[in-house]
C-alpha cells in the first residue's frame, strides 16, 4: 500500500511539473487515505450592513435582498444583440443564478450627520415580483445588525417611488419607521402617489398600487413633506435632478472635508454592461433616452471628481468609484476598513 502511494505521488511531482493544473488533481487523489473531518457547513453570511465615514458623515449600506436581472431587458434599448449583452455580462464574469439570470442586489443605505439619521431608499419590503429572490425585503434585519434601530430614522428620502426602493417602509399597513417624516420629490409623488391609477400608462399601474399602499400610513400620519430636485435638504444635503428613469428621479450629494458621496439610485441597474456601455439603456426607466442622457454626462463628472457613488444595483455594499476606461468606466469598490484599533 505504502509503495502505492509514493508510486502515484512521484506520478503527481511528474505530472505536475509537466501541467500545474493536472499535477493538482493527481496530488489530491494521493490524500484520499486522510481521515474524513465532515463538518457541517454554516450557510449563513455576514450581516447585511457595511460602513464607511465620508467626511464627517457615518454611512451605512444596508443590504435589503437579491434581485435578477434578465438580459431581455436590456434589449430594447441597445443596437447590441442579446449574444452581444450575454458575452459581456460572461465577460465581467458576472454572477448568474441557476437559471442563467444575472443577478444584483438591492441597496439601500443610512447617512448619520450628527443632526439626523437618514434612510435613503428602503427596499422591496413585501413586493412581489418575479425580479426578487427573497418573500420578504432584509431592511430591517440589516439594519438591527448595523447598531440602530427603525425607530432612531428620523428621515427618508427616496432617489424614486419604484417599489424596490420604497416598500421596505410599512409592514402589514403599518409604518415600519415610526418616527420618520418622509420627503418626496414632487413630480414622483404626482406620479406614483396622487395620480389616479386608472389615468396611468398600464406598465405603471403595479408600481403605482405599491406606492399608494406604502405611503397611506405615512398620509395618515401626516408625516409627508415635498421637495423639488435641485432643493437643499435638512440644511446640508444637495439633491441632484437625475430624470430618466422616473420622471422625478434624485440623486442625494453629500459633501464634507474634501469627499463627496453621491447616492445615485437607479442610474445604472446592470454593471457588466452599462459601466463599459452607459449608452444602454433598460426597460425600467420610463424615459430611456432622458436616462441614458443623465447617465452619460452624470457618470463624466463623478470620475472627473473622484466622487464617491452608493448605487442601489451595485454589487453590495454598491459604494465605489468610477474610472474612465476608453468610452465607458471601471468600477472601483470601496476597500474594507475598520474603525477600531486593536
Ligand atoms: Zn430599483
Amino acid at each position: 500500500m505504502k509503495k502505492k502511494i509514493m508510486a502515484s505521488m512521484a506520478a503527481a511531482v511528474i505530472a505536475f511539473s509537466m501541467n500545474p493544473f493536472m499535477g493538482a488533481a493527481v496530488a489530491g487523489a494521493a490524500q484520499i487515505s486522510a481521515p474524513a473531518n465532515a463538518v457541517k457547513m454554516q450557510q449563513t453570511q455576514v450581516p447585511g450592513y457595511y460602513r464607511l465615514m465620508v467626511g464627517k458623515y457615518e454611512v451605512t449600506a444596508l443590504l435589503d435582498g437579491i434581485g435578477r436581472l434578465p438580459t431581455s431587458l436590456l434589449e430594447n434599448h441597445t443596437d447590441f444583440t442579446k449574444a452581444q449583452l450575454d458575452a459581456m455580462i460572461d465577460g465581467e464574469l458576472a454572477p448568474r443564478d441557476k437559471d442563467g439570470v444575472m443577478i444584483g442586489a438591492i441597496n439601500a443605505y443610512l447617512v448619520n450627520t450628527g443632526d439626523h439619521l437618514i434612510l435613503i431608499d428602503a427596499g422591496k419590503g413585501e413586493g412581489v415580483a418575479p425580479i426578487y429572490t427573497d418573500k420578504l425585503g432584509r431592511l430591517v434585519d440589516s439594519l438591527k445588525a448595523s447598531g440602530y434601530k427603525p425607530e432612531q430614522v428620523d428621515a427618508v428620502v427616496f432617489t424614486h417611488l419604484h417599489s424596490d426602493h420604497i416598500m421596505g417602509i410599512t409592514h402589514e399597513g403599518k409604518r415600519v419607521f415610526k418616527n420618520a417624516t418622509l420627503y418626496l420629490q414632487k413630480k414622483d409623488k404626482a406620479f406614483w402617489v396622487d395620480a389616479p391609477i386608472e389615468t396611468l400608462p398600464e406598465p405603471a399601474r403595479p408600481f403605482a398600487k405599491d406606492a399608494h399602499y406604502t405611503m397611506q400610513p405615512y398620509v395618515d400620519a401626516g408625516k409627508i413633506k415635498v421637495y423639488t430636485s435641485g432643493d437643499t435638504l435638512f440644511g446640508e444635503v444637495q439633491s441632484v435632478p437625475l430624470p430618466g428613469h422616473t420622471p422625478g428621479h434624485t440623486g442625494f450629494l453629500f459633501s464634507s472635508q474634501g469627499e463627496k458621496i453621491l447616492f445615485w439610485g437607479d442610474v445604472m441597474h446592470n454593471v457588466a454592461v452599462q459601466m463599459q456601455h452607459p449608452e444602454v439603456a433598460i426597460d425600467f426607466d420610463s424615459d430611456d433616452a432622458a436616462a441614458r442622457t443623465t447617465r452619460l454626462a452624470l457618470m463624466k463628472k463623478l470620475a472627473a471628481n473622484k466622487t464617491i457613488v452608493a448605487g442601489a444595483h451595485i454589487p453590495f455594499p454598491g459604494l465605489g468609484r468610477l474610472l474612465q476606461e476608453g468610452e465607458g468606466y471601471r468600477w472601483v469598490p470601496v476597500q474594507y476598513t475598520v474603525f477600531d484599533q486593536h
